[in-house]
């Protein structure tokens, strides 16, 4: 039986980052020389869950949709680019510290946590008399913090050399709108899809990969005429909201927020996010933005290339309007972890080995970082059973453990969310005949070695 976790508290944050950390998901960076803050790396499950995430996003992105197609630019680019995009003005969080306890935060968010209006502006800050959430000290001025990090490109450092690390993997798309829509000969409506690192020197990260300072984003720009933004607006909304459920997110624990006007960036005419209920808080997931054509017209005008698109059939000319749908597959896989923890009552081993409670990853098949274990029930049987291994670890990533009891082996496959376990006992010598589990309901079938492969497609497609 599945036992009431409430999901709800930090309780369960530290839960999930220790599961993650022993079960070899997510571990900090640079452990071993006392971490680097807010910097994660995905072990040996983790990188496989991940994977699975982005190939399911490029799938429904570019494989699924004729006018979709994809595209992997640089990190580094040319410096103009952030000028022209706003980012070297504009790109910055509002930071206050505690003049005793030195502590910092962003405004925005302590004036969120007070009730008060989470659009930040300046000037009002003051008014409020805020105090540090932690020690009650007085705050500083506001200061606005410029979130890109910066290197030098070449062998000389000084500011002719500077360049960003891009804090967004939207702007390659736009600089390179023209050699894509010309390449591939596209007509508008089209869009292009990337997924990639972007960085950010986020002034209060945490709540583990939610807000890292690395962080890799999944990103769709839609070019469409401005006629139809509104449209497109409200399909992409949808669009990505059935993403997330058909991977199997709850639903009770996502929503849809859509931004106020005085909340919108600069570029934006309409912003709605797609949010899901983590354990510290409501918080965006996704966010699908119709940002106009701030973006094309920026880069017409900073690198004197012309943006204008202009439709063979009506003759109409214009430059595009963008509807973007920005997602961030490490608080995506954030979100499908801690939504797939299930703590339930005992339910294998014998009575030596049971424990009190189990885990069991009820992740998508999809998303499974191991599809299938493979667990001879005596080490004798090593031999046999490895050329059934060998068969079907062509297909699938499986994983092959003969160590401790079934019961104890199957424990270790719920926890890590794989969907078929396969043992192999020794009347499957005689019978030719293999017993595969479900994870989730725990039936057993006796298959045919011979139909094994048919089987597993039917699972798996
Ligand atoms: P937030 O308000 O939480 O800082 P944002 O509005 O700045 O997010 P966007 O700029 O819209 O985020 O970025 C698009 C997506 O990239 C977000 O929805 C999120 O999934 C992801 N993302 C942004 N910043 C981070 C970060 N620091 N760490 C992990 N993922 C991030």
């Amino acid at each position: 039986m599945v036992k009431e976790d409430s999901k709800n508290d930090d309780k369960f944050m530290e839960k999930i980052v220790s599961f993650a950390k022993r079960r070899g998901f997510i571990f900090q960076s640079s452990e071993i020389y006392g971490g680097i803050n807010s910097i994660y790396d995905y072990g040996p499950l983790g990188m496989l869950l991940k994977n699975n995430l982005k190939k399911a996003w490029f799938k429904e992105m570019i494989q699924l949709n004729d006018n979709v197609v994809g595209l992997d630019s640089g990190i580094l680019m040319h410096p103009k680019i952030w000028e022209a995009s706003g980012h070297i003005a504009g790109f910055s969080d509002p930071l206050v510290d505690c003049k005793s306890c030195k502590k910092r935060f962003r405004a925005d968010h302590l004036l969120e946590a007070s009730g008060l209006k989470p659009d930040f502006r300046p000037k009002e800050f003051k008014k409020h008399n805020l105090k540090c959430p932690e020690c009650d000290g007085e705050l500083t001025d506001v200061r606005e913090f410029n979130l890109m990090f910066k290197t030098f490109m070449g062998a000389v450092e000084d500011s002719t050399s500077e360049i960003y690390m891009r804090p967004e993997t939207a702007q390659g798309i736009y600089v390179n709108f023209q050699n894509v829509s010309n390449s591939m000969r596209l007509k508008i409506p089209f869009g292009i899809a990337q997924i990639g690192k972007a960085f950010r020197n986020e002034i209060t990260p945490g709540n583990f990969t939610f807000r890292m300072r690395e962080f890799e984003q999944m990103e769709m720009q839609f070019f469409v005429n401005p006629k139809e933004a509104s449209k497109w607006f409200k399909y992409w909304q949808e669009k990505r909201m059935g993403w997330y459920l058909g991977l199997g997110l709850d639903k009770k624990k996502l929503k849809l927020r859509e931004h106020k006007k005085d909340e919108l960036a600069h570029y934006a005419a309409q912003a709605i996010d797609i949010e899901y209920e983590f354990p510290f808080q409501d918080r965006e997931l996704e966010g699908i933005h119709n940002r106009t054509n701030f973006d094309l017209k920026q880069h017409e005008k900073y690198s004197k290339q012309a943006m204008a698109y202009t439709d063979l059939e009506t003759k109409e000319k214009y430059i595009p309007y963008v509807i973007e749908t920005s997602g961030g597959c490490d608080r995506a896989t954030l979100a499908f972890l801690i939504d797939a923890y299930t703590e339930v009552d005992a339910r294998s081993g014998d009575s030596e080995s049971k424990h009190e409670t189990e885990v069991v990853l009820k992740l998508d098949k999809r998303l499974a970082p191991i599809k299938i274990a493979i667990l001879p029930l005596s080490k004798k049987l090593d031999k046999e059973v490895r050329v059934i291994y060998n068969m079907l670890k062509t297909k699938y990533i499986c994983e092959y453990d003969v160590t401790g009891s079934i019961g104890k082996r199957y424990r270790r496959q719920d926890e890590i969310g794989t969907p078929y376990c396969l043992t192999f006992d020794f009347e499957s010598v005689e019978d030719k005949k293999v017993t595969v589990r479900d994870r989730d309901t725990m039936n057993q079938d006796r298959i045919s070695i011979q139909e094994l492969n048919d089987y597993f497609r039917e699972k798996f497609d």
